[in-house]
């Protein structure tokens, strides 16, 4: 494998800085966590002695430090002392984005990137999911999509934005498109929740597996040929939600880097001989992508060629077609395309060959799934590498038509402006009467469960809040994500845990939500409510997955305070869970020495071991 470390020159300061700090520090900047994962490429790139472009180890964070595009440091050094974690200034973005870099012991140039280093990636990205808000990977543009592709299959219900970047020209050099593509590929990751694996190069944001390099000079050096850009950054970042592939689902984020090995890939031309595909057919090939002409066409007097597919696909091997051409979709409208659909070689739509390659490599790597299975998933859209089938025409023109039109609204932005009003309104009053038919009805109308109110509040936040356990479930199955925080910091979580929502808080933890942050704030939280005996609260946290034994400012955990204040049960339920009564404050006090001093008689004999009856 190439990537063989991980540098730890900047750790996540996070979970180590005092709450008394950033209080001190005064900074109140709504902010957005960034993982960048530094793989190598171009992007970070200088020349050695032979005036070769090689990667370049331990200079990029330098380099970021001292520049103020890209690191703010006197909001970091206030916020986060003076190793903490790279800040972005303040753009016009909601959140501010405050970053770490980790930068792989071995950097490479992408053309060397093997399955192992998608692998390697995947498991970082899981390892290191619950600390960010979103996941940038430098890297180089050479096999970029390859990597793109794969992460999109292998990241199985993502709930957060995961964006790969690179650039034409090195960051070191004095008119690169690095920082460029760098720097707004954080903004996006801190700012926006797009649950893909993404591409961001030359201001478009695209989908990863629907990408291709298509030029080695242009700074423009990936397309997306057959799907729309999901953002565009101009002036503004503009997000088409509407594009957006999210996970429909009530699981949680998890990794499958099982990857077949078995699959190679087949461009047809005039002169192949059967000789040629008998030998990339035969075994160990498992899987095979065949570029064929134009519209999924091959030539159709050469029964010897067709003959060798029939074969192959009988023996097992999955063979999927797509274009040779840089945009379209295969389609059996020529007899000599309907040839090889006849013979078993399934279309690939309009994927590009590396979304189709590293697809198949997924699907093949599955022993759960039999041949049936196998190909049947082939021809899905599973993360919206494919168009496959075309979903009914969306309805908001109609209901914004009439309104705009009663209202004399002509102009664009009054209609967009009148869409962002009336759909929020929609959605809460849905949620408020628990109506789950109007949801339904306003999802046809285009509404995207997403979508933020002045608050920034998400219509999970109020369901969960509301504890509407079935409206919260049928939002997660339509697309609404756990990850999301409001104004305030709170994510839907959050709200459910206030009003001790213990189903809903099941369910949003099912579905991946999680508490991030400091753990002297849950500390607090904790002590207080042990030391008023709320123990439905204690419940709402420990249904959270969080420790009952996070510490408070003066060193105590929740146990301390339910042993001084007497709260019986409360002690019992925390002693259930593991909670120490030998655990030491700041003052070196355990909660048994505190039960004792208040003479919390129902504490006390809680301490006491059973003893052992003969
Ligand atoms: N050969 C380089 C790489 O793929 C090209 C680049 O980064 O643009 O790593």
């Amino acid at each position: 494998m190439e990537i063989a470390g991980e540098s730890h020159e900047l750790e996540y300061v996070y979970r180590r800085v005092t709450i008394e700090k950033r209080m001190q520090s005064g900074n109140r900047d709504l902010e957005g966590r960034v993982l960048v994962i530094y793989t190598g490429g171009t992007i970070g790139m200088t020349r050695n002695n032979t005036g070769a472009l090689v990667p370049t180890s331990n200079s990029i964070v330098k380099l970021l430090r001292n520049y103020p595009q890209m690191h703010d440091e006197e909001y970091a050094s206030k916020s986060f002392g003076d190793d903490g974690p790279l800040v972005l200034p303040i753009t016009s973005e909601k959140r501010r984005v405050i970053y770490s870099v980790k930068e792989y012991d071995k950097l490479i140039d992408s053309s060397n990137a093997i399955a192992e280093d998608w692998i390697y990636l995947a498991k970082d990205i899981k390892r290191h999911y619950t600390d960010y808000d979103g996941f940038v990977i430098l890297h180089g543009t050479d096999t970029l999509s390859y990597t793109a592709s794969a992460l999109s299959f292998m990241l199985n219900n993502l709930g957060k934005t995961v964006i790969v970047t690179g650039s034409q020209i090195s960051i070191f050099e004095p008119r690169s498109d690095g920082f460029d593509n760098f720097l707004t590929s954080l903004l996006i990751a801190g700012n926006y929740n797009i649950p893909e694996v993404c591409v961001f190069f030359a201001n478009q944001l695209m989908r990863g597996n629907r990408t291709s390099k298509r030029t080695t000079d242009a700074f423009k050096a990936f397309h997306s040929p057959n799907y729309a850009p999901l953002a565009i950054a101009g002036i503004t970042i503009d997000v088409d939600y509407r594009l957006i592939f999210r996970p429909q689902t009530l699981e949680k984020f998890d990794v499958d880097t099982r990857l077949c090995e078995d699959v190679t890939m087949l461009r047809l031309f005039p002169g192949i001989t059967t000789a040629m595909i008998r030998v990339a057919v035969q075994p160990p090939t498992k899987g095979m992508i065949l570029q064929s002409y134009g519209a999924g066409n091959m030539p159709s007097n050469r029964k010897d060629i067709l003959e060798e597919f029939r074969k192959a696909v009988a023996e097992g091997v999955i063979i999927i077609n797509i274009t040779q051409c840089s945009q379209g979709t295969v389609s059996a409208i020529y007899e000599t395309g309907a040839a090889l659909r006849d013979a078993g070689v399934l279309s690939g739509s309009d994927m590009t060959p590396e979304a189709a390659y590293t697809k198949l490599a997924y699907v093949l790597a599955k022993p759960e799934w039999d041949l049936k299975k196998k190909r049947e998933i082939m021809s899905k859209n599973i993360r919206g590498e494919l168009t496959a089938d075309q979903r009914s025409p969306r309805k908001d023109s109609d209901l914004l038509d009439a309104v705009a039109r009663n209202l004399d609204l002509t102009s664009q932005n009054d209609i967009l402006q009148l869409r962002n009003i009336l759909f929020p309104g929609m959605v809460g009053s849905a949620i408020m009467n628990q109506d789950i038919e109007k949801l339904k009805e306003i999802k046809q109308y285009g509404s995207d469960f997403c979508e933020t109110n002045a608050d920034l509040r998400t219509p999970l936040h109020f369901a969960a809040s509301e504890g509407c356990l079935k409206v919260v479930r049928y939002l997660l199955e339509n697309g609404a994500s756990v990850h999301l925080r409001d104004k305030f910091d709170r994510t839907p979580l959050i709200d459910a845990i206030d009003n001790d929502h213990h189903e809903v808080i099941k369910l949003l933890v099912q579905c991946g939500a999680h508490i991030s942050g400091c753990g002297l704030w849950l500390g607090q939280r904790l002590c207080s409510a042990a030391a008023s005996g709320n123990l439905k609260k204690l419940v709402s946290y420990y249904l959270a997955g969080v420790n009952l034994s996070e510490r408070d400012v003066s060193g105590r955990i929740a146990l301390h305070f339910g042993a001084l204040h007497n709260q019986g049960e409360v002690v019992k339920f925390l002693l259930d869970r593991g909670a120490d009564p030998e655990a030491v404050d700041m003052l070196g006090q355990t909660p048994r020495q505190l039960a004792n001093l208040a003479s919390a008689n129902e504490v006390i004999e809680l301490f006491r071991p059973v003893s052992l009856s003969r």
